[in-house]
Parts: structure tokens; C-alpha cells; sequence
């Protein structure tokens, strides 16, 4: 029972974690494609906002580069630059100057993409300024701009091409206006109609007018997370990021999320999983002619270009695709309890099943055991009388083993040739159907017999013989006792000799036997002198000793065809075959010499006492024409008496 317990308890954990690895295993292909397909939709929604971040960020960075180019194109701006320039013509007065100014100012307030317009000579001279916000300011006209990268940059550049500097500060404009702004500057050579460089045209895209909107174009997903960095993992979003909070514009993105980096920098576009996020990403080059129909060459710092613009998600989790699916959770639940329940079911069951099993397996043990080792045989034979079955306890008697026997052996060969015959007869009834029984021997291995009843019944199947069962029952004991008992009641118990019942019985055998060899036949009656003296003078005990000794003695003179009974208390009768009365006269007289001259020992206080006994005979013998005995004993009684009589320790013959 203590064993049964925990293998029930693991069947029952067994159970419910099968189900759940079978119902797993099962549906699992089927929820991998569902979320696959999840992160498909994840992946082009990213993939669709981010086209849409680049055509945002292609569209402004376009129209700055048109715009510059637009205004560089300006006659007036020419002029106002030739103007500048010996030999000074004055053919462009102050009052063209000052009306340019206003146009160009008017046009900056107007377009809150630019921060400013600067209008730069050959040297690097600020010639005009218009900036958002900022009248012309005449701190400004001092300003050389010969040492900064956009003049130097732009200083080979010929007609409509155009340099675009990295996003970066714009100290000048802070300084005014208190607040950070990057800018983007780009410029364009000017040109006069001869083909004449005149200088530059500065105009400086305000960076987080921009990023705001590509961060509006591209969030149309609340959950959207937007990235731009340049080639060297420089941040260049203004506006700061839900995903990493701790980075500004100019920030090293490198440091902030070297992992991501790492993952970013080895390729132009794909994807990357950052976290929980699903990120796509792409490095739209600027400097392409994609930008612009009208531009020629674009020039930048290279080391800074092409930026990287990106768009995360959070990837689906099972949970949230759990969430959302509930019909999906709710059949994994159902199909999950099912498989449970049965797996519970089929544990308890099968404990039950188990536990049957094992009784039944232990009755059959124990019915085997009992047939096995029975007091009696067990056998079945088939129709040819072979043994089919034998228990061991039928077995042993035989001293066979089981494969010696089983399907070999023909049980009639081990009875005895006297007892085959009753054997065959039962055995023909048992297979008529009949239930029947048959003393037998059976001969063991060892040829020793053995008396056996045997009991046998027919298994008929459809009107036909199948085959016998029998109980075989031993006989021996039950022979031991029969002969025992009848021993007993032909013996004297005290003597061991033959009573008078027997001897009457065994007379007719010898008077027959004697009458039919014409043998003689000869009859002494013995009686003890005195003995009742013994008795008083001794005890019970002495005297039945004494009969013991006087028995034992006359055993000694007979012959072992005499026969020697014990028929009264200290009377004896010898009844001797083949006889005649002279040699029973002989036989009488050598006992009564032998009994006078035999000192009895009797075990008494007087230790080492010895008694003489004497004992008188009548000897007669058998007349032809007699059939009892009866006759024969009155004679040799007669004899007796007379020797009694005549003194005791005496013979006297009676022959008729
Ligand atoms: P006798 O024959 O010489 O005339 O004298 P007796 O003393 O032998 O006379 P009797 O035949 O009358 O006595 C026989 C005695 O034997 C009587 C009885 O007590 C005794 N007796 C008979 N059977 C047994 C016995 O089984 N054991 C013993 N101890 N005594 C027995
Ligand atoms: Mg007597
Ligand atoms: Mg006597």
C-alpha cells in the first residue's frame, strides 16, 4: 500500500503535465505562425512608417536645397554681391540693398523651417543677413565666415552644387535668442551671368522645426519610437525619446546603447531587436541626386553621412498576443482541462486496475499454491490418456519433474500392471462422460509403489471428449492403518503373540491346507503353574512380566510356521502345521525343560531376585474327518487338566 501511494501521485503529476507538453507541442506550431504573423504585421507597419519618416526627411531636406538654390539664382543677390566687390559699380544702390533685405527678411519670417538666410562674400564676409525673428542686425556685418565648414566646404563648389553641413549649433542664433536650436546649414556658390562666383548663399535649416516634423509624420502609432543618428552614432533628434531618455541632440548613441550600435553599424537597413522593441531602420544618403532635379553635386562632411533612421515597436509578447486572443486562451484552457481531466481520470483508473490486478495475481498464487502443493495429486490427461497438468505433490510421489512429464508421458504407464485394467475401465468412463474412480499403484521413478484412489471427471466441450481432471488420493497411510488394525486384531497386546480370534481363523486356513496335502495338524495348550501366586506374592506388574519372559522364551523353541497364541490370562495354545503328535510331544517337552530351567529376573526392591517357573502341557492333535477346531482344544484342555492334575510341569498327550 505504502508503495502504491507516491506512484499514484506521480501518475497524477504525470496527468497534468502531459496533457499540458502534449497540448503545448500540439498548438504550438499553430500559435508560432500566429505571432509570426503578429511580428509580419509588426514589420511592415515599421517598414511603412519609416518610409514614411524618409519621404518626410527627402521632402524638407529637398525643398531647403531648392530654396537655396532659388535664392542663390536671385539677380538681385548678384548684384548686391558684385556690388561688394571692386570695381565697385553703383549700379546696385543702398536703397536696392535695404529693399533686397526687407524681401529676403519678409521671406524668412514667413517659412519657420529656417532659422536664417546670410548672404556671404568671396571672403567670407557677411554682406546681408535675414534671420527668423532678428531684423538686421549690425553686429552681424562684422561677422567673418571664412574659418567655418560650410564656407570652406562650399568654396570649390560651382553652379547648383550644394554643401550641407552636419546638424549642429548654432551659437550665433542662441546667443539672440536664448533657446538651443540646431541647425543644418547649406550653402550654394552665387554666380553672376558671366559665370563669375560672387560667394554664398547661407541658408540654415532650423533642425528642430524638422525633427518635429518627422517625428509627427512617423508617430501615427502611439507606441512608435523614432531614431536618427549619424554615421558616427551621433543623436540627432531634438525632441527626446521614450526609449532612450537620458540622450539629447549630439549625444553619443554609441555609448548611450552600445549593443544596439553594434548591431545598427553592421548594415545600411533591416531590422534589429532592442529589448522588447522590433526596430527598422535605414540610412537614407542626402547627398543623392534623389534630393533634388535641379542640384548638381551635393557635398558634405562625409564622416557624418549617411545618417540612420529608424522606427521601433514593441514586439508582440505571448502575453499580450494571449491578451488580445482570448477565444485562442480560453480553447488552450479547455483543450488543457480535457486532457487533464482524462490523464486524471486514466491515473485513477488505472491505480484501480493495478490494484485488481495484484489481488488477482495474488489469489491465483494462492490457488496455485494450492493445487500445487495439495495433499493429494491433481492431474489432467487428453483424449490419449497423456498428461496435460500435474501438481508437485503428484509429481514428487512419481519423482518425475513437470518436463518430463507434461505432453510426454502416458499416465497409464506409471500404474502397475494388476491395476492398469481398473484403471483403462475408469478411464473409458471418465470419456463417455462419466465421473469415476480407480484404486491403482503407481510406480514411482524409483520403482517403489504407491496405492492411490484416483477420481477423475470429463471436461466435454460440444458433445466431444476435451480432457480428464482427477484427484489422485494416497492410499498408503490409510493401507498402514488397515494393516496395523487388523494386526492389532489378531494380537495379544501385552505378549505381541496371536490371540484366539486368530487363531480360530487361522486354524480353518492350516486344517484345510493340511487336509489338502494330507499333512498332520498338532495342537498344545500350555498353562502356567501356579501363577496366581506370582500375582500376590509380586504384583501385577512382575506377572505380566512374567508372561512376557515365558512368551518370549517358547518364540524361541517354535518353528516360524508354528503358531503361538495367547488365549486366557497365563494360557497359551500352539497350533503346529505339518506336525504329527510325536513331534509335538517333542516340542512340548523341549518348552517345559527350557521354561523349568529359565530363571526369570524380576525388577524388584530385592534387586537381582530371579524366579522359576514351570507350566503344564496337553498335546492332541487334528482328526481327519474334524473342520473346527473346537474338538482339537477340548482334547489338548483335557491333557491339560490332567497334567494339572498328575503334579504340574508335566505333558500328557491326548491323541484321540
Ligand atoms: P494352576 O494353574 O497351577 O492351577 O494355578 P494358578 O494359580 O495358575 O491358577 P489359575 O489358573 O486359577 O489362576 C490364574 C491366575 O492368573 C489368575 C489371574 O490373577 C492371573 N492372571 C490372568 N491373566 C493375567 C494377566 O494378564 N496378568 C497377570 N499378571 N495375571 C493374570
Ligand atoms: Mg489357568
Ligand atoms: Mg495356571
Amino acid at each position: 500500500m505504502r508503495s502504491i501511494l507516491p506512484r499514484l501521485y506521480l501518475r497524477l503529476l504525470l496527468a497534468v503535465i502531459l496533457p499540458l507538453i502534449l497540448v503545448t507541442s500540439t498548438l504550438w506550431p499553430v500559435l508560432y505562425v500566429h505571432m509570426e504573423t503578429r511580428l509580419d504585421g509588426v514589420r511592415s507597419e515599421a517598414n511603412a512608417v519609416l518610409r514614411v519618416g524618409e519621404d518626410a526627411l527627402t521632402r524638407d531636406i529637398n525643398e531647403t536645397l531648392n530654396y537655396a538654390l532659388a535664392i542663390a539664382e536671385m539677380p538681385a543677390l548678384q548684384q548686391q554681391l558684385a556690388a561688394q566687390q571692386p570695381p565697385f559699380e553703383d549700379s546696385f544702390s543702398p536703397d536696392d540693398s535695404s529693399r533686397l533685405a526687407t524681401f529676403l527678411s519678409t521671406l524668412m519670417n514667413h517659412s519657420p523651417r529656417y532659422t536664417k538666410l546670410v548672404l556671404i562674400d568671396n571672403e567670407g564676409n557677411e554682406v546681408l543677413r535675414a534671420s527668423q525673428g532678428i531684423g538686421a542686425d549690425p553686429r552681424f556685418e562684422t561677422l567673418n565666415h571664412a574659418h567655418t565648414d560650410y564656407f570652406k566646404g562650399s568654396s570649390q563648389l560651382r553652379s547648383r552644387e550644394l554643401y550641407i553641413s552636419p546638424p549642429g549649433r548654432n551659437l550665433q542664433y542662441e546667443l539672440f535668442s536664448g533657446e538651443v536650436v540646431p541647425v543644418v546649414n547649406v550653402t550654394t556658390p552665387v554666380i553672376d551671368t558671366d559665370g563669375k562666383r560672387q560667394g554664398i548663399v547661407l541658408l540654415s535649416l532650423n533642425w528642430p522645426h524638422l525633427t518635429r516634423a518627422l517625428h509627427q509624420s512617423m508617430q501615427v502609432d502611439p507606441e512608435a519610437k523614432v531614431l536618427l543618428v549619424d554615421a558616427q552614432g551621433r543623436w540627432l533628434l531634438t525632441q527626446s525619446t521614450q526609449q532612450f531618455p537620458d540622450i539629447g541632440f549630439g549625444g553619443d548613441f554609441t555609448k548611450e546603447a552600445p549593443e544596439a550600435w553594434q548591431l545598427l553599424s553592421r548594415q545600411d537597413e533591416g531590422y534589429v531587436s532592442l529589448d522588447d522593441h522590433l526596430l527598422r531602420f535605414q540610412s537614407p544618403d542626402i547627398r543623392t541626386q534623389l534630393y533634388s532635379g535641379l542640384a548638381g553635386h551635393i557635398f558634405s562632411a562625409d564622416e557624418t553621412l549617411p545618417w540612420m533612421l529608424g522606427v521601433s515597436f514593441p514586439t508582440p509578447s505571448w502575453y499580450s498576443l494571449l491578451k488580445e486572443e482570448t477565444t485562442v486562451l480560453w480553447f488552450l484552457i479547455l483543450i488543457y482541462a480535457i486532457a487533464a481531466a482524462f490523464g486524471v481520470f486514466w491515473a485513477f483508473t488505472n491505480h484501480q486496475q493495478r490494484k485488481l490486478r495484484k489481488n488477482t495475481q495474488q489469489q491465483a498464487a494462492e490457488v496455485r499454491s494450492l493445487y500445487e502443493n495439495a495433499p493429494c495429486g491433481y492431474h489432467s490427461l487428453d483424449e490419449d490418456g497423456t498428461v496435460i497438468k500435474m501438481n508437485q505433490t503428484e509429481l514428487d510421489w512419481l519423482g518425475y519433474n513437470a518436463e518430463e512429464v507434461i505432453g510426454r508421458l502416458q499416465y497409464r504407464e506409471v500404474i502397475s500392471h494388476d491395476t492398469r485394467d481398473a484403471f483403462d475401465a475408469a478411464f473409458a468412463n471418465v470419456k463417455k462422460g462419466q465421473k469415476d474412480e480407480a484404486e491403482c499403484t503407481l510406480l514411482t521413478h524409483r520403482g517403489h509403489a504407491r496405492h492411490v484412489v484416483i477420481q477423475a471427471s470429463g471436461y466435454r466441450h460440444n458433445g466431444r471428449f476435451i480432457y480428464s481432471r482427477a484427484s489422485v488420493f494416497d492410499l498408503t497411510e490409510r493401507k498402514q492403518l488397515e494393516e496395523q488394525l487388523r494386526a492389532q486384531a489378531m494380537t495379544d497386546p501385552l505378549t505381541g503373540v496371536f490371540n484366539r480370534r486368530y487363531l480360530q481363523s487361522q486354524a480353518a486356513i492350516e486344517m484345510s491346507r493340511g487336509l489338502r496335502h494330507s499333512t498332520p495338524l498338532s495342537l498344545i495348550a500350555i498353562d502356567i503353574d501356579h501363577f496366581k501366586r506370582i500375582n500376590d506374592e509380586y504384583g501385577h506388574d512382575t506377572g505380566d512380566e512374567v508372561l512376557k519372559r515365558f512368551t518370549h522364551v517358547m518364540k524361541g523353541l517354535l518353528r516360524q510356521e508354528d503358531l503361538l497364541c495367547r488365549v486366557g490370562g497365563e494360557e497359551f495354545a500352539i497350533l503346529l502345521p505339518n506336525t504329527a503328535i510325536p513331534q509335538a510331544q517333542h516340542i512340548a517337552e523341549r518348552i517345559r525343560a527350557t521354561v523349568e530351567h529359565t530363571q526369570v529376573s524380576i525388577d524388584h526392591e530385592t534387586a537381582g531376585q530371579t524366579l522359576r517357573i514351570t507350566a503344564s502341557f496337553g498335546v492332541t492333535h487334528i482328526l481327519p474327518h474334524e473342520t473346527t477346531l473346537k474338538a482339537a482344544l477340548k482334547r489338548a484342555d483335557t491333557g491339560l487338566y490332567e497334567a494339572k492334575e498328575a503334579g504340574r510341569n508335566r505333558i500328557v498327550v491326548k491323541d484321540n
